[in-house]
């Protein structure tokens, strides 16, 4: 595929190679952009903002549920581009294609809600004869740069919001998954956005990217990606908003009063879904010492029926990870786990891409399962006695995105509630819930700012204070 700068698809001899990880076979070629092509989406994004802030709410929230149309009508091209460049399952891909159609109708709505309030000016002694109201004008432009393994609903969850509230953006998806990014910045132009408000600029993050994130024309730079490369941004954005939605280690805690086999079916789709490439997948699960041997042979059943294999068939539930890299790393992790004294319950190795799903039983808290990001697909279960002890233990991680328990006991799930620090609490629900509308983003390491159109509109927005002299 070409790249599209300001409404030009563009083409480079330079070229990034799309591998499917199933097998390594190459989908497609993106080409690397230059320094020109860098330099031209600046230029045309300064325009673009002039021209999208001009545009009325209604023009903006008709661009949006067009694109949600045409999503919707092209949903298999959509589905095949994500299971060929993530080795997502079918069933995986479809249910991101829906979710993108879904997400930019939530935007076409949302654009119509962007509003201000008046200000009470008489509260201030001396100030009884003004009144104000404060609106919310568009930042300019916007940089969004997007990760591997939700390429099209993470990328939408940033043009979206950006487009609702009248900017330009200029997006850098990951080099391995570019093309359904690529295909919605069509999508977006058969919509009617007008074509200097976005680009799609195809290159390596430390060069592409980074050029983006350090020009002072650009106001927002809105992050989703790993924690090392937030700190890079962070280092280098200078004077703008940056707003990150970083990694994760996300806890379930399962009291004795749960219901078991709900929190089952949540830990197995939370763990290995997308082959445990989710930011908030489950990775640890702590169980309650009197329900634990029960958990885990409800657990370990479960996990023993997934269908692990091609992602192109029907009847696949998970697919590989992003690359073979990826998936040695995975397994040297349940090795060091095995090695400090785990227990391997099921799993443990791989077959070139494809890592069986696993579950670890009783690992020492110093492990990197434990303690880092695993993106792959592997449950740590261990046992606690008391709910504060398991609540220490969910807390002791530097990341914060979400966590959940199980419970039927209000005071235990109001406890849980109180103490846990991470951006989302869910009670009797897995990790991986997230409805788009909703406020997300994380504590401590795990990021910086929310998502959730209202909230991402608010980041992508500036508030301009009016005062009135109104009397003598
Ligand atoms: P990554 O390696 O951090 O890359 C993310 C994006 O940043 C890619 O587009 C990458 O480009 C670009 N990039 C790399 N170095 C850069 C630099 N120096 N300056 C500017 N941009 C740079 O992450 P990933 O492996 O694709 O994705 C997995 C990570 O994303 C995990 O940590 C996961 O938790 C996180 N994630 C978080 C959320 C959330 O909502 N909190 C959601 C999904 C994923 P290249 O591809 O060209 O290197």
């Amino acid at each position: 595929m070409k790249m599209l700068v300001a409404g030009k698809w563009i083409d480079r001899d330079r070229k990034i190679e799309v591998l499917f990880p199933y097998d390594g076979s190459v989908v497609d070629t993106v080409p690397v952009a230059e320094e020109e092509d860098v330099e031209r989406a600046l230029e045309s994004a300064v325009e673009g903002a002039q021209l999208m802030r001009n545009l009325s709410a209604y023009e903006r929230s008709t661009i949006l549920k067009r694109t949600a149309d045409l999503i919707r009508q092209n949903e298999a091209k959509f589905t095949d581009t994500i299971v060929m460049e993530v080795g997502k399952t079918v069933k995986e891909a479809r249910a991101e294609v829906v979710r993108t159609a879904e997400l930019f109708e939530l935007c076409s709505e949302e654009a119509k809600r962007i509003h201000g309030e008046t200000i009470p000016f008489d509260s201030l002694k001396g100030s009884e004869h003004k009144t104000g109201y404060f609106v919310r004008e568009p930042a300019g432009v916007v940089v969004a740069i997007t990760p591997f393994n939700v390429p099209l609903a993470l990328c939408a969850h940033k043009i979206g919001p950006a487009i609702a509230a009248g900017n330009a953006v200029i997006v850098k998806p990951a080099s391995k998954t570019p093309l359904s990014t690529l295909l919605l910045g069509e999508t977006l132009l058969e919509a009617g956005l007008p074509p200097q408000a976005l680009s799609v600029l195809t290159g390596p993050g430390g060069g592409v990217g980074m050029k983006l994130v350090r020009d002072r024309r650009v106001r927002v730079v809105s992050f989703t990606g790993s924690v090392g490369v937030g700190e890079e941004i962070a280092k280098n954005a200078g004077l703008k908003k940056i707003l990150m939605e970083l990694g994760s280690n996300s806890p379930v805690i399962i009291t004795k009063s749960a219901d078991l086999q709900k929190a089952v079916k949540a830990v197995v789709s939370g763990g290995y879904s997308i082959a445990g490439q989710v930011c908030i997948s489950v990775q640890r699960v702590y169980v309650q010492r009197e329900v634990f041997s029960e958990f885990v042979e409800l657990l370990l059943k479960a996990v023993k029926e997934l269908k692990v294999g091609d992602p192109k068939l029907e009847t696949t539930d998970m697919g590989p990870v992003i690359d073979e890299q990826n998936a040695q790393r995975i397994v040297e992790w349940f090795d060091e786990a095995i090695q400090a004294g785990a227990k391997l319950a099921t799993g443990g190795r791989r077959n070139y891409t494809l890592v069986e799903p696993t579950v670890l039983l009783e690992v020492p808290g110093k492990t990197k399962i434990m303690r880092e990001e695993l993106f792959g697909p592997g449950v740590a279960v261990n046992s606690f006695e008391t709910l504060q002890e398991a609540i220490d233990e969910a807390n002791s991680t530097r990341y914060g995105l979400q966590a959940s328990i199980f419970t039927s006991d209000l005071f235990e799930a109001f406890e849980a509630i109180r103490k846990l620090q991470f951006g989302g609490v869910l009670i009797n629900e897995g990790t991986r819930y997230r409805a788009d509308f909703m406020p997300y983003g994380g504590y401590k390491d795990s990021g910086i700012g929310r998502e959730g159109m209202r909230f991402a509109i608010e980041e992508l927005t500036e508030l301009k204070t009016v005062v009135f002299e109104t009397g003598r």
